[in-house]
């Protein structure tokens, strides 16, 4: 899941762009929304890449760190999709 700061966003729609779950999307205004949050897979790859350094991941929230956390420590750690 990821947050980002409106005021250092420049519109650019990189962050959509290389989102490899295509769980963000550029809205009419031209600000990106992340609109499947639960499948994101906390890579990164839009934090990285974003020229404003307005992206940030909120790391351990989404479905991959709750299927890692399950599988290799135990934990039930349900991410909100059932
Ligand atoms: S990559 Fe950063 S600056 Fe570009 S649209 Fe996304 S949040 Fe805004
Ligand atoms: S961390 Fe990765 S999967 Fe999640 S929104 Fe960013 S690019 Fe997409």
């Amino acid at each position: 899941m990821i947050t980002y700061e409106r005021d250092k966003c420049i519109k650019c729609g990189t962050c959509a762009d290389v989102c490899p779950r295509l769980t963000i999307e550029i809205c009419d205004d031209g600000y990106p929304a992340q609109v499947r949050p639960h499948d994101c897979m906390e890579c990164g790859a839009c934090a990285v890449n974003c020229p404003g350094g307005a992206v940030h991941v909120a790391a351990g929230v989404g479905c991959f760190s709750a299927l890692v956390n399950e599988t290799l420590f135990g934990k039930r750690a349900g991410c909100g999709c059932g």
